[in-house]
């Protein structure tokens, strides 16, 4: 339950496709980033940044490579592991669970009500959760009443309960306001701070202040370093 205890994550020649007859999506794919460094992933539509969050949480298998996280090939490791409350995904569209906003951010139950209201607040989600009820704001089948940035605000909420080492946050394209977006921002970059934060980008403001940028074109790195040397 401990793992990973540091964050390290390590691509080595990471080669995916989706299916057999398709061509790869990442191709050689190969980058380190240090225990709490916060980086940004940028490229163009399709370069294949989705596709990496993919591979680390290990909804596809590796065609060739490896990822390691603190030294260990996460194919060796239990999906439970991968998926635990030590690596936390906020993915570019995310589904919730029908149910209530409190069974979104505190899935199992962990958690008081303050805390779980603290975490709403916090992504200034709880006024307008408030005004539905609350905690128990009925959410509807995959999330559909809420908007893309909605959604993703909910899922930063229950990553925060769970207090991640690895924290990946694929940033929605479609429909999310500037507003919505600098909430998102602001929360990924004030709430995390000792985690590992690997922030899949689609503004290239977004990434100017961390630690380091990586470009993704056609499924590989062809640059990463401080977004100064870019
Ligand atoms: P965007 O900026 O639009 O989010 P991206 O960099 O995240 O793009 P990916 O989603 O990683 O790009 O896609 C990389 C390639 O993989 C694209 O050619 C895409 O069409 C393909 N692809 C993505 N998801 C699937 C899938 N489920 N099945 C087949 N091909 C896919
Ligand atoms: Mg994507």
């Amino acid at each position: 339950a401990n793992f990973p205890a540091r964050g390290e994550v390590i691509f080595e020649n990471v080669v995916m496709r989706y299916r057999p007859n398709l061509p790869t999506v990442l191709a050689k794919c190969t980058f380190s980033v240090r225990a709490g460094e916060r980086i940004g992933v940028v490229g163009r539509t399709g370069s294949g940044k989705s596709s990496l969050v993919v591979a680390l949480y290990r909804l596809r298998e590796l065609e060739e490579g490896r990822i390691l996280l603190d030294g260990s090939d996460i194919s060796t490791l239990g999906l439970d592991m991968i998926r635990g409350s030590r690596m936390s995904i906020i993915p570019q569209d995310p589904v919730l669970f029908s149910g209530t906003i409190r069974s979104n951010v505190d899935p199992h139950g962990l958690s008081a009500d303050a805390d779980v209201q603290s975490a709403l607040e916090a992504v200034t989600l709880w006024r307008a959760v408030a005004l539905q009820g609350g905690l128990n704001a009925v959410v509807e089948d995959r999330g559909r009443n809420y908007s893309v940035g909605q959604r993703q605000l909910v899922c930063i909420a229950r990553a925060l309960l769970r207090r991640p080492v690895v924290l990946v946050m694929d940033e929605a394209t479609a429909n999310v306001d500037h507003e919505t977006d600098a909430i998102i921002q602001t929360a990924v970059r004030t709430l995390f701070k000792n985690a590992t934060v690997i922030e899949i980008a689609h503004r290239l403001h977004t990434v100017m202040d961390t630690d380091r940028v990586l470009v993704m074109q056609f499924g590989s790195v062809v640059e990463f370093a401080s977004p100064a040397e870019l």
